[in-house]
């Protein structure tokens, strides 16, 4: 029988998550989906020192944002729970002890003085930090060079000790990556990792080879930072006797700085105005609000769209996929070795993209939330939905139905008179007077026929229609932005456009 397809994302939920982050979960939830598997979300926190609060929550709400809900979560539980690593704990001891009785592992004792120590004896300018590995390791205070006696004593005694791999000296550890194909690693190179620390909790390496196994995890697709620890983990599988339940691995590709000059940071973001996680993320210990894609204007289905073009396509020219058609076509082969780099203009053409090709009905209660953000109440569904009809294509983000649409809802508080004044004349007053007179008396109040109507009105007047275009839209909208002006008094009516006609002569006095 063939192994059941379960995928798992496991952040640290130390913070706001970058879209990297985001990616991986895609990429795993898409292969996951398209060959009936399971994902898993499955919190890594063994790092108590970096636990940050609000962060899980945040991780779950992305998610569910972006329409990648887990099979099996700490939130939803599932067969495997619990899903959290610091609520499994006592799981973990038993391997690390397994590893030492079979040779694999030790434990050391070294106090942080003695490892300072070392780190100072140990210096070269070839290496200025020295790690505790295969060389190091015989100068040290642990299980390979203490007498068993010894350890007996210090272990009974209580003396606060780690477990750590004990690495092969040289072996060549090779495996097939499904992004990379094969890959190798000296393990002279790989220092001894630390698989259980003194507070009894397992490393992140011991922790997610354990769980991996434990969870019938068949693969692990991760970003290229964990590429180093594979050899490390691919270790632990064998001696843990596991290897042939091991699963396949892929290292996903780095989004790369708009100048394909290293990895995507939130501090780029910052510096180039654009944001790089997921949502708004508030740093609970300063405070310091991040800006997210959400609430800068994103749909979800772009959002999802352009990450999965980050490293990825079909093999043709086609860009804009819904989820559905990502979950058919989507393969980890077609992921590409090199890093992505991140447009923001690029990204927002997407969501423009996704903007115009989305129905009203979808759009309307997030336009709704983002104009009431922005202090506008929609009081009538069904003029907001003549009004997205007739903006939707001029707006690139959600954010930008507030000038596009805001003004529907209510008046602007600035009007850009300063536009209109120097050509400003008592003939135009006139011919606006009268304009407003021959719109009281309309029976069909519809943009073609109030077209015509100040057409006719202006050749009376013997003004150019031309002349009259701006004003008429200053007066309506505020500023020189929006659809087209006969569109926009055609929704406003004929009370309000009146109005605001009215009003603008006056100030115009
Ligand atoms: N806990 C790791 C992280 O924060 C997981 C890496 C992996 O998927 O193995 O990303």
């Amino acid at each position: 029988m063939s192994k059941k397809i379960r995928v798992r994302f496991a952040p640290s939920p130390t913070g706001g998550l970058h879209l990297g982050g985001v990616r991986t979960v895609l990429f795993n939830y898409l292969f996951a989906k398209k060959m009936g598997g399971d994902f898993i979300l499955r919190i890594e926190d063994t790092d108590q020192t970096r636990f940050v609060e609000g962060a899980e929550q945040y991780i779950m709400d992305t998610l569910t944002w972006c329409g990648l809900t887990p099979d099996e979560s700490p939130f939803t539980g599932g067969p495997y729970a619990p899903y959290r690593q610091s609520e499994r704990k006592a799981i973990y001891r038993q391997y690390a002890e397994r590893l030492i009785e079979s040779g694999y592992a030790y434990y050391a004792f070294d106090t942080p003085a003695e490892l300072e120590q070392m780190r100072n004896d140990f210096k070269t300018a070839e290496n200025p930090s020295p790690q505790y590995n295969h060389r190091i390791r015989e100068k040290m205070k642990n299980s390979l060079t203490l007498s068993a006696s010894e350890v007996e004593s210090l272990l009974t005694t209580g003396t606060p000790h780690v477990i750590r791999i004990k690495m092969p000296e040289h072996e060549t550890i090779t495996f097939t990556d499904m992004i990379r194909g094969e890959v190798s690693f000296q393990t002279a190179q790989v220092d001894d990792k630390v698989l259980l620390k003194a507070d009894g909790m397992p490393t992140y390496h011991l922790a997610v080879v354990v769980d991996d196994y434990l969870m019938k995890i068949s693969h692990a697709f991760r970003g290229e930072e964990w590429l180093p620890s594979a050899p490390v983990h691919i270790l632990l599988w064998k001696y843990l006797g596991w290897e042939n339940d091991m699963p396949e691995w892929a290292h996903l590709p780095l989004i790369l700085k708009p100048d394909g000059h290293g990895k995507l940071s939130k501090r780029d973001g910052d510096r180039l105005g654009f944001p790089v996680f997921a949502m708004d993320w508030t740093d609970p210990k300063t405070g310091e609000k991040t800006i997210g894609f959400k609430e800068r204007g994103f749909l979800p289905e772009a959002f999802v769209n352009l990450l999965a073009l980050l490293g990825w396509n079909d093999g043709t020219d086609q860009e804009i996929f819904s989820m559905a058609e990502l979950i058919e076509k989507f393969s980890i082969e077609r992921v590409h070795k090199a890093g992505a780099k991140f447009d923001y203009e690029k990204a927002k053409w997407f969501n423009a993209e996704w903007i115009k090709q989305s129905s009203i009905f979808s759009l309307q209660s997030s336009i709704e939330k983002v104009l009431s953000d922005a202090g506008i109440q929609v009081d009538d569904k069904e003029k907001l939905a003549k009004v997205i009809a007739l903006t939707k294509d001029r707006c690139t983000l959600l954010t930008d139905f507030v000038q596009q649409a805001g003004f529907f809802f209510k008046r602007s508080e600035t009007i850009d008179l300063a536009a209109i004044q120097p050509k400003w004349d008592t003939a135009k007053k006139a011919f606006f007077t009268a304009l407003i007179t021959a719109y009281e008396n309309v029976n069909h109040w519809e943009a073609t026929e109030l077209e015509k109507i100040c057409k006719e009105l202006a050749t009376t007047h013997q003004l150019k229609p031309g002349e009259l275009m701006l004003p008429l839209r200053i007066m309506l909208v505020g500023g020189k932005f929006g659809p087209g002006v006969f569109d926009i008094a055609a929704i406003l009516g004929k009370e309000e456009t009146v109005n605001r006609i009215q009003k603008v002569i006056a100030l115009l006095q």
